[in-house]
């Protein structure tokens, strides 16, 4: 019998870094910085490497990545001026040229189509589908293997905003996921061909941490002049989910209407999939949408450890939900750097750093 084996993958011994920081934007940027240098000027080297390493097709020097950041600064200070100045903050705090977080927080907008960025996968289940009446959300983040040792989890309390917990990893500013308020975001990269210049998507998603209800989420998520867009699975202490898929010009809204909701990267909106670019690239985000589903569908009833059961699941390896995706040229690898599963009701995050198939999960709660 043929077997397609599961490559090896890095062992942590210890929990990924927490990091507690509170006041302004620019202070717990700063503190983010100082206390993670180390992991900040690694993943700021890593881009460096990959723009490097994939000159070929992005035609793109360091340099030039400076200078195409800078046209979506104005956007971004225009509309969000307190968290360019988190990312100030960042690169103060770890010794940083600005310029070089700018532009590892707008490398989807710089890199475009070509580097198909994240091969993430967002699931939830609310509280009619969970065995002790808990909302829960899961995700898998999948991104280059280099960068898997700067993941970190951030416990924030903004002088202005809820409090919140993230995932995020190196300069990026924080995204995936919840806060005081009972709200949860998950992010999973799509490919609109509707492209522009505009407020970079990382700066858009961060915005998303700070709602404090379903509706300021969802204004937050369709703020004018995107540049582009995600897709945001929004999930309520309520149960009530979303999965909102974004463009630069359009948006349309997923409900969860058996209570579970499951997204990778392609849009599942038939309007939204009229402005897919390149939707015959996407095919492990398919293989991965349709095995998770099947795999949620096989339970009334779902528990922390039903959903870490499909986090590690392996069909299809390499491009498996528990991603593998080692093989090739460093800008086609991919795999799980980090998977997490959010328990909302409990205000507490369960995080295996690496692939969650070989690492076991750590719990972090929100200190609100
Ligand atoms: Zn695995």
């Amino acid at each position: 019998m043929f077997k397609n084996e599961i490559p090896k993958a890095p062992i942590h011994n210890s929990p990924p870094r927490f990091i507690e920081v509170a006041g302004s934007h620019h202070q717990m940027g700063s503190q983010i910085g100082e206390a993670a240098r180390h992991q900040l000027q690694h993943s700021v080297e890593n881009a460096r490497k990959l723009l490097d390493a994939s000159f070929s097709s992005i035609q793109l020097t360091w340099e030039q990545a400076k200078t195409h950041a800078k046209k979506y600064l104005p956007f971004a200070e225009e509309t969000y001026p307190h968290y360019v100045d988190e990312m100030r903050g960042i690169a103060e705090g770890a010794n940083l040229n600005f310029d070089d977080v700018l532009v590892v927080n707008c490398m989807e907008e710089i890199a475009g189509d070509t580097l198909h960025l994240t091969h993430c996968t967002s699931m939830a289940v609310n509280n009619e589908r969970s065995s002790n009446g808990h909302v829960l959300a899961a995700h898998n983040e999948d991104w280059y293997p280099d960068d898997e040792d700067d993941v970190l989890i951030i416990s924030a309390k903004p002088n202005e905003e809820p409090p919140f917990l993230s995932m995020t990893y190196g300069a990026l500013l924080c995204n995936v996921g919840f806060n005081a308020y009972g709200i949860t975001q998950l992010i999973d990269s799509v490919y609109p061909s509707d492209i522009r210049f505009g407020l970079p998507r990382l700066l858009v998603s961060r915005a998303v941490l700070a709602s404090q209800r379903i509706t300021d989420a969802f204004a937050r998520i369709l703020v004018a002049n995107r540049a582009a867009g995600y897709n945001h699975l929004i999930v309520h202490e309520s149960g009530e989910i979303y999965s909102v898929e974004v463009s630069s010009k359009r948006f349309e809204m997923l409900y969860a209407r058996d209570g579970s909701m499951i997204h990778t990267n392609h849009y599942l909106d038939p309007q939204m999939k009229l402005i897919e670019r390149n939707p015959e690239h996407l095919l492990s985000s398919r293989a991965r949408y349709f095995r998770a589903l099947r795999l949620l569908g096989q339970k009334e009833k779902h528990s922390i450890e039903s959903l870490q059961a499909i986090q590690q699941d392996h069909v299809n390896v390499p491009k498996s939900i528990c991603n593998h995706d080692i093989i090739g040229e460093p800008i086609d690898q991919h795999k799980t750097i980090c998977a997490l599963v959010i328990d909302l009701t409990e205000r507490e995050m369960h995080v295996a750093w690496g692939n969650p198939c070989q690492n076991q999960y750590h719990t972090y709660k929100l200190n609100a």
